[in-house]
This record gives C-alpha cells, sequence and structure tokens, in this order.
C-alpha cells in the first residue's frame, strides 16, 4: 500500500495546466484567471467622500462645536467642483469627488445645520471621511493572482480595471465511463443480478459541482472491445476520462487489461479506507495525451476517490493555484471508532453548527456501498491509523460541499 499524499503527488506530477482562452467578463464568473492582474490605474481614480455630509477643512475643524458656512453642494458623478475656503463648507453626497480646498468630511450625522449654517458637534483630522485616490489599488499592483479563482469580488475588480476581456484557462473537459456487466440504465428496471448505474450520474454532477464539464460517455460492459472502444473515443473529445469498476482484484476487470494496452498506467493499492484501488495513467493516442484516473466501482470509494486524487489534479489542470482538498476542523459528537490496518480511514459525517464550532456525526453505515449514508454527508472524517477519535475530540473533516 501506498501513502495516500504519495499517490496524490505522483497524479498532480503527471498533469499539465490546459491552454488559456479570451472570455468576457460575464463568463469570466466561476473560471480561472491565467494571468495576474496588475493595476493600471489609481483606484478610487479621484479623492471622494466616504459619507453623506460636509466637506471642510480640517484646520476649522481642530474642536467640536465649530460653525461654518454653507456655500453649495456637491453630488456623486459632479465634475464642476466649488472651493472650500476658510471658515466654509461644503454639502457632499458619498462617492463625490472632494472639492478643492476641503481634506475632511463631516458626517452628515454629526451635523446640525441652520439656514445656511452648519454646527460640526466633533473635531475633524486631516482625512477623516476622504477616500484617498489609490487607497485601493494603485498602478503596478498585483491585484489578483494567475490561479486565482474568479468569484463575484474579483468580477467587480475586473470591472473597475476595465478588463472586459478576462484570459481564463479552459475548463477541464472530464469524460465519464461507467463499467460493469451488471449494469443497466437509471431509467430502467434491473433483471436478476442487476443494478442500476449510480456511479456515472453521481461523478457527472460531482465533476461539474467541482466546476469542470462533465461528458457522459456511458457504460461499456466488461468486454475488452467495447471497453476500449468506449475510451478511445473519451481520449479524442475529452481532457481528462475517469472510468468506475473494473480495477480491482476480479476476474473481469478488463478496464485494467484495456488500460495496461493502451496506457502508461500505475495501479496503486492506496493505504486509505475506502477506495484502496486507484490506477492513474496517461494515454497517448491520435496526437493527444490524455490522464485517466481509475476508479473504483463501489459507489461510496468511487465519490470519495474522485475527491481525494482526481480532483485536485483537474483543479490543476483548470489552472486553479490550491489544488488541495477544503480540510475542515470539527468535534466528533460521539466516538469515531476504527481498527488499525496501516490505512487512513475517511469516516463519512455530518457537519452541524454549534456556536463557533463545527460538530461531525458519523453516519452509521460506513460501507463502500452505503449510498445512502454517502448521501446525506457533509463530509469525510480523517481518521489516521489507529483506534479513531473520541467524543468531543478534535478531528479534521475534507468538505465534500462545493466551495
Ligand atoms: P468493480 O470495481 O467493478 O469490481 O465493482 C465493485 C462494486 O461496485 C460492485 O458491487 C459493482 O456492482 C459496483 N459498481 C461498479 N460500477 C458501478 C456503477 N457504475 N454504479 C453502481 N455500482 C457500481
Ligand atoms: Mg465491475
Amino acid at each position: 500500500m501506498i501513502p495516500l499524499p504519495d499517490a496524490q503527488a505522483h497524479v498532480l506530477s503527471s498533469v499539465h495546466r490546459l491552454d488559456a482562452v479570451d472570455v468576457s467578463l460575464s463568463e469570466s464568473a466561476g473560471r480561472v484567471l491565467a494571468d495576474a492582474v496588475v493595476a493600471d490605474a489609481l483606484i478610487p481614480p479621484f479623492a471622494n467622500s466616504a459619507v453623506d455630509g460636509f466637506a471642510v477643512r480640517s484646520e476649522d475643524a481642530t474642536v467640536p462645536g465649530i460653525t461654518l458656512r454653507i456655500i453649495g453642494m456637491v453630488a456623486a458623478g459632479a465634475s464642476r467642483l466649488p472651493a472650500v475656503g476658510p471658515g466654509e463648507a461644503i454639502r457632499i453626497m458619498t462617492g463625490a469627488p472632494i472639492p478643492p480646498g476641503a481634506d475632511a468630511v463631516a458626517m452628515v450625522e454629526q451635523c446640525d445645520v441652520r439656514g445656511d449654517l452648519v454646527e460640526l458637534s466633533e473635531a475633524l483630522g486631516s482625512g477623516r471621511n476622504v477616500r484617498a485616490a489609490g487607497d485601493d489599488m494603485a498602478p503596478g499592483d498585483r491585484v489578483l493572482d494567475a490561479g486565482a479563482w474568479i468569484g463575484p469580488g474579483a468580477v467587480g475588480l475586473l470591472a473597475t480595471l476595465g478588463r472586459t476581456v478576462v484570459p481564463v484557462v479552459r475548463r477541464p473537459v472530464v469524460g465519464v465511463l461507467s463499467t460493469g456487466d451488471e449494469l443497466v440504465d437509471p431509467a430502467s428496471t434491473p433483471g436478476p443480478g442487476q443494478i442500476r448505474d449510480s456511479n456515472r450520474p453521481a461523478l457527472c454532477a460531482l465533476i461539474r459541482e467541482r466546476g469542470f464539464d462533465a461528458v457522459d460517455l456511458g457504460c461499456a460492459p466488461d468486454d475488452e472491445a467495447a471497453i476500449e472502444a468506449a475510451i478511445l473515443h473519451g481520449v479524442a473529445s475529452c481532457d481528462a476520462l475517469v472510468t468506475s469498476g473494473g480495477v480491482s482484484m476480479g476476474d473481469y476487470d478488463y478496464v485494467k487489461v484495456v488500460l495496461d494496452r493502451i496506457g502508461d498506467m500505475r495501479w496503486m493499492q492506496i493505504a486509505i479506507r475506502p477506495a484502496k484501488p486507484f490506477a492513474f495513467g496517461v494515454i497517448a493516442h491520435g496526437g493527444r495525451s490524455v490522464p485517466v484516473f481509475g476508479l473504483p466501482g463501489n459507489p461510496v470509494s468511487s465519490l470519495v476517490s474522485f475527491e481525494l486524487l482526481a480532483a485536485p489534479a483537474l483543479r490543476s489542470m483548470a489552472g486553479r493555484a490550491d489544488v488541495a482538498p477544503l480540510v475542515v476542523p470539527a468535534v466528533a459528537s460521539a466516538p469515531l471508532r476504527r481498527r488499525r490496518d496501516g490505512k487512513t480511514h475517511f469516516a463519512r459525517v455530518a457537519l452541524d453548527r454549534s456556536g463557533t464550532e463545527l460538530v461531525a456525526t458519523a453516519a452509521s453505515q460506513q460501507g463502500s456501498h452505503h449510498m445512502a449514508a454517502m448521501a446525506r454527508a457533509d463530509g469525510l472524517a480523517v481518521l489516521p491509523d489507529g483506534d479513531g477519535v473520541e467524543s468531543g475530540e478534535r478531528v479534521e473533516v475534507v468538505l465534500l460541499r462545493s466551495y
């Protein structure tokens, strides 16, 4: 058995970032930035008021209770700005440029207006309630790194800088193939010995939830020619392939036979539970080089294996700088028991908030075929080899939710 970090490192070292494409600002949301963004302007572009109130000269307002004469008004968007002289104030709105002469703004809540006079109830230092030009960004500031995920804040930043064409990394197109003679389509009624193919829809959903494109390559029977045809079809049309089933020690594990013939594969027994068997390699065919993740067939194993081994590699292909699964600290609500077996266990747990802490509660059924427990899980509690974790003890949890 090989340790999980070694398997993860091997997979990550074998994949490459996909090429960059230009997309529109609105299409850039949820993508990964291909190049760093360096500001080319002062943001804010001009000093402006942070509040509604009165623009004044701070030297006129060194003590509370000063009365000034109101000589005009500037609103946001104003381009003609009256100057503020000694003893004067100008009514100003949030976002309006600071008029010449003024260097501070008294909040309207701190002002008592009587006719064309205003009394300030507090003293004001220079710069009070003023947003200086460039205090957010200045030319040359690297404001986003390549590999950053473009969230709503980044979209706003790009818009502010006028970047309406955004270089993003192409989103990996991931083909999903199920294998097994026992599998029928979810819309069919299984006959004797058959079950519905649940991995394919589950993996497609997971791939999309993690921000990649999923392509359904169907379900191949346990037949070498059929599996090879399906895989080569996937190689021709996808950036990466995910297969489920046929990678363990069974007699009809033809995925193994086919992948060994057409790919440069490494077959691993990883020191984890569930999801011990895992295959990874690269298929070079028709001028393309496509990584393939051979996941075990058991439904829980296939999803856990994807999260721990395939998702980080796909994030790397997608250009993400941070590829590791997100791990959060939690407290066990009850003992999370396990036996010593040389493996790290990933127990399916529900997470609940309790004050400032997350509380992890194990699903009652921890078998690799127990889909009902998997469907309710929020995370995977990491139980290093040993006897487990006692009630109230800390435990790390790999988040299964979208992030
Ligand atoms: P395998 O890895 O092919 O030996 O399959 C291990 C277990 O997972 C068997 O019980 C299979 O029936 C089950 N299995 C394999 N593929 C799927 C699938 N796509 N959907 C649901 N169960 C599956
Ligand atoms: Mg099988």
